[in-house]
């Protein structure tokens, strides 16, 4: 929290209230937008570009999943990018 203030040179309860909620007995829970291909997602992803947009202020739990340096989906993203030969193509990592 302290890393999305100073990022957005905002006081932090401020930072608190804009960014986060409480919910599922976690007291930070990351505010989600709407998302065409996942329904609800990360309010800080770029649907468009489909990457982080404050990827050097990210939490701390962005850092260390999917427990390695590494942004997995951005990994499956760019897998499947190459794969399809489509520069554009977004990769679901579920199906409704
Ligand atoms: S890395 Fe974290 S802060 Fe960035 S878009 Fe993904 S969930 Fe949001």
């Amino acid at each position: 929290m302290e890393r999305l203030a100073r990022h957005f040179a905002l006081p932090y309860a401020v930072a608190e209230r804009r960014f986060t909620r409480q919910a599922w007995g976690r007291k930070w829970v990351m505010r989600r937008k709407a998302d065409k291909h996942f329904g609800r997602i990360c309010q800080f992803f770029d649907t468009k570009k489909r990457c982080c947009t404050i990827y050097h202020a990210r939490p701390s739990v962005c850092r260390s999943f999917p427990g390695e340096g590494r942004c997995g989906y951005y990994d499956f993203l760019m897998f499947e990018r190459r794969a399809q030969n489509d520069p554009t193509f977004v990769a679901l990592t579920n199906h409704r």
